[in-house]
């Protein structure tokens, strides 16, 4: 995986908060791997309590699939959304596939597409960018974007992408535009 030069100078919130933004990155759903929907699925019965009555059923939650080269499988399988959120989404837990493993007292991101959890950024043709698509939405207001973004998503990255950042030396971030061929 590369990183876009951008990303070094791109800015975002000191952190996310939901009070602001209701998260609505949720709405339109996600692009998950196909792997890790079969990990949801073999683990339903930790979500359902979870989730808004109407989509309890496993079988509404995810829709077609895609071919997808920045997963890691190759396959993608879209999140299906369901009253203008993603099926995953509670207003009063947030994602329900995060909330679940906690209160299970797993690692919140156990069961969470990884496209999720690296929001702003994204991986598109095997380069880390940050994704500009969702402007209207809090975090990326120009005026709340008051934090390097790295800085800001510095836990996400570091779970996600660990090989690219124990080889990059923040300290020469405009030196070094990006990190070649690690392994994401
Ligand atoms: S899986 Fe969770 S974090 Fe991802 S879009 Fe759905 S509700 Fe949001």
């Amino acid at each position: 995986m590369k990183i876009d030069p951008s990303v070094f100078q791109a800015k975002f919130p000191h952190h996310c908060s939901l009070e602001h933004c209701k998260s609505r990155c949720c709405k339109g759903g996600v692009w998950a791997d196909v792997e890790e929907k079969e990990v949801i699925l073999r683990n339903a019965e930790l979500f359902v309590a979870y989730m808004r009555p109407e989509v309890r059923d496993p079988a509404c939650w995810f829709g077609v699939t895609a071919e997808d080269p920045d997963c890691l499988s190759g396959m993608a399988i879209e999140t299906n959304v369901v009253g203008d959120y993603c099926v995953f989404f509670h207003p009063n837990h947030g994602c329900s596939l995060q909330k679940a493993a906690v209160d299970a007292g797993q690692h919140e991101w156990a069961f969470k597409p990884r496209f999720c959890i690296m929001f702003p950024l994204v991986v598109e043709k095997g380069v880390l960018i940050v994704d500009e698509h969702l402007q209207d939405i809090w975090c990326m207001r120009h005026e709340n974007r008051t934090h390097p973004v790295l800085a800001s998503v510095d836990r996400e990255v570091r779970h996600l992408f660990p090989e690219a950042i124990a080889s990059f030396n923040p300290e020469l971030a405009c030196d070094q535009p990006s990190v070649g061929d690690q392994s994401g």
